[in-house]
């Protein structure tokens, strides 16, 4: 039986996975609707009143309390009825290509290019469908540090340039605030076209598009890498873990120092958080030998 959610239960439910999913925590799971339990509850609540009311016309006042049976409708583990449904186990991630051949910097812009050029009018995942542009990055293909996202939004996908939005106007401040310029730096994203209604991708979609990811970062080859949320860590590093595991230390990562924040429109959602994306980016700028505030 399909369920109705209101269209304003279902945006306060996107915007809690969101939160959730910016928090690093990517995976969830719905339990099946059980069809004949169902019935059965339904049955139970639709008959109740009448149920009670009978009791209280037929049973004598004195009579002792009796010790009520377990509600269905009460979730708790000490019901038979409730118990949970297995989980489906996580399908392993895919093993990372061998890293690629030093691209000397004189030819990096033409080897980008090359992968440009193969991607092609992909139609390699279902992304594909919904998209106007594909992103594939922007920046310096000589780039010291490289930043990486989820994937494209509305913006990004309509002018077909990564982070160009609010979240990008946030992103280029950040950058401002290393002391570096956003032409200075290579951005890129996890899936290069945009997720449905911004929908975290799905984990064949992901896989399918981020080889490509893997080779932008061989060839820029940056000294840094920044990922930008828990989708980006996830997919880079091939491991599903919390933020809060990641964040304020460096992972060596395909001959790069890693380092993961939270991603700039999470920041905008909870600006409080800014103050902690910040430490993070010291942590690159420390890597990469630029001037830390007040030193
Ligand atoms: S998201 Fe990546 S793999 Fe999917 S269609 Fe776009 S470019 Fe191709």
């Amino acid at each position: 039986m399909a369920i109705v959610i209101d269209p304003a239960t279902r945006a306060d439910l996107e915007e809690r996975i969101r939160f959730y999913r910016d928090l690093g925590l990517t995976e969830f799971y719905r339990r099946p609707v059980d069809e004949a339990l169902l019935q059965k509850l339904q049955a139970a609540a639709a008959a109740e009143p009448v149920a009670v009311a009978a009791s209280v016309a037929t049973e004598p006042a004195a009579a002792p309390p009796v010790a009520a049976a377990p509600h269905p409708l009460v979730s708790s583990p000490h019901n038979p009825m409730y118990e949970e449904s297995a989980i489906p186990p996580r399908k392993p991630f895919p093993a990372a290509p061998e890293i690629g051949v030093v691209v000397p910097p004189a030819e990096r812009a033409q080897a980008l290019q090359i992968i440009r050029d193969e991607i092609g009018d992909c139609k390699r995942c279902a992304l594909h469908a919904g998209r106007n542009k594909l992103v594939f990055a922007d920046g310096d293909p000589n780039a010291r540090l490289m930043f990486v996202g989820e994937g494209p939004g509305a913006d990004e996908d309509m002018q077909g340039l990564p982070f160009v939005g609010k979240a990008g106007q946030l992103l280029n401040n950040m950058i401002t605030a290393m002391g570096l310029k956003r032409e200075q730096v290579y951005i890129a994203n996890v899936v290069k076209c945009r997720p449905p209604q911004n929908r975290t991708p799905e984990p064949d979609e992901a896989h399918t598009c981020v080889p490509f990811l893997f080779r932008q970062i061989d060839v820029v080859r940056p000294q840094v890498l920044v990922a930008l949320g828990a989708t980006a860590a996830t997919y880079l590093l091939g491991q599903r873990q919390p933020l809060a595991g990641l964040r304020g230390r460096v992972h060596a990562f395909r001959g790069t120092q890693l380092i993961v924040t939270y991603h700039p429109a999470f920041l905008l959602r909870d600006p409080r958080q800014k103050k902690e994306a910040w430490a993070d980016l010291q942590i690159a700028m420390r890597e990469l030998g630029l001037k830390l505030p007040g030193k």
